[in-house]
């Protein structure tokens, strides 16, 4: 099985991932293709940063005309492009303001720093003893600001020591939260759905009661919809799903078309405010380039109507799903297109994405015993279906292995 890809990358580079054994040259909406020439459906749409599927000629060549024109100069300079893709983004969302980055991690440190600055400045915490809440089981990235917040062990460890001021409260408990603010609480920041933690939606009302007590303790909620927003999850923005509107939200992956890191963090303007020039910046955040493509890839969402499509295929998939009988499924649950397939602790969800593979569809476990299917918004039904019947093959397959395991001899 020796592939000169593999193994250059596992020679030259760091082992902090764990790649499935394909090596891929080709994307095209819903489907890739490796080196030998093999097809494969993206059920993992690279941790659902590629909503529009890949290469989408739209957004191709959105950023080729960009590229031939004007692609970095830094904010040292105002662009023709930045502020009408701010405009629009705003416009959509009902937040005042926004500030452009690159990566997700960015986002979510520009928040945190956002609502640190906020507490000091305009509720009047004293200096460096802001909090921020977080709940357990998150993923907000992996700055050391940032796994400063983790509950995962293996995301701290060896990493410490990590920036103080922060509180962890259960996920999908309203009730921890009103008792962990204290005078002293900057934010509170939450995923809507627990995306890395194995696709955790928390109970009905959550959000909204959790932005009643924000506003009664004055303190920012902040929802982290990286991975949950811009349709994911058959609504704009997963906090939709809930009447309420929070006081910042952070944007990433999909926001870049599947073609460039472009994230945001949104707000309105009495937290915006607390930047001033030389506070914060970066320097390929809101290029030219990126503001051109992210905007584009806004557009595109909205005349596909990517977030119906993600709304109606999520359901159907998840129907299908759940008309598996297999004892090896603990749990199908998940919201629009991003659905987790909870499997026996007995066999390992990692194997079951190997077998998945042989049967041309590619995904990735999380948490050791879910399955996440998460694909581009842009999937059809009969692609599902293709993709539930590998689904029933693997799990009988891995059923028998498991049953001729426990008649072996003792
Ligand atoms: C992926 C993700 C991040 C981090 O984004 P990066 O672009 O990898 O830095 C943060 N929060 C959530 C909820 C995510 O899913």
């Amino acid at each position: 099985m020796s592939n000169p890809s593999i193994e250059k990358e596992s020679l030259y580079g760091a082992h902090n991932y764990q790649p499935l054994p394909v090596v891929l040259v080709k994307g095209q909406g819903v489907y890739v293709w490796d080196d030998k020439g093999e097809r494969y459906l993206d059920m993992m749409s690279a941790y659902s940063a590629v909503s529009h599927g890949h290469c989408h000629p739209t957004l191709v060549s959105a950023l080729q005309k960009q590229a031939e024109t004007l692609n970095i100069v830094s904010r040292a300079f105002y662009t023709d492009k930045l502020g009408s893709f701010l405009e629009r983004i705003c416009k959509l969302s009902g937040f005042e303001r926004a500030l452009p980055m690159n990566t997700g991690a960015e986002a979510v440190e520009t928040a945190l720093k956002a609502a640190r600055k906020w507490a000091y400045t305009v509720k009047g915490v004293e200096e460096n003893k802001a909090e921020i809440i977080a709940c357990s089981n998150n993923f907000h990235g992996r700055t050391i600001a940032i796994v400063g917040l983790s509950t995962e062990p293996q995301y701290q460890a060896g990493f410490g020591p990590f920036p103080p001021g922060y509180k962890i409260i259960p996920f999908g408990d309203e009730k921890a939260l009103e008792k962990a603010i204290t005078p002293n609480t900057a934010a509170f920041l939450v995923e809507p759905i627990q995306g890395e933690g194995g696709i955790i939606v928390p109970p009905e009302g959550y959000l909204k009661a959790c932005a009643a007590i924000c506003k009664k303790n004055n303190v920012l909620l902040i929802c982290d919809e990286i991975q949950t927003g811009l349709g994911r999850t058959g609504r704009l923005f997963a906090f939709q799903h809930e009447d309420m509107q929070p006081d910042a939200i952070v944007l990433g992956k999909a926001l870049g078309g599947g073609l460039l890191p472009v994230s945001l963090f949104l707000t309105k303007k009495e937290v915006m405010d607390v930047f001033t020039p030389g506070d914060h910046g970066s320097t390929f955040g809101g290029n030219p380039l990126a503001a051109t493509v992210a905007n584009a890839a806004i557009e595109v969402l909205l005349q596909e109507k990517l977030i119906e499509s993600a709304a109606q295929q999520g359901d159907y998939f998840k129907q299908q799903m759940k008309t598996l009988n297999s004892p090896l499924i603990k749990d199908v649950r998940g919201k629009g297109l991003l659905l987790g397939l909870e499997i026996d602790k007995r066999y390992p969800a990692r194997e079951i994405c190997l077998k998945l593979l042989k049967h041309g569809i590619l995904t990735k476990e999380t948490h050791e015993c879910v399955i996440r299917f998460a694909p581009p918004l842009i999937i059809t039904r009969e692609q599902i279906d293709t993709v539930i019947k590998a689904l029933q093959i693997v799990l009988q397959e891995a059923e028998s292995e498991l049953k001729n395991k426990t008649t072996l001899p003792a």
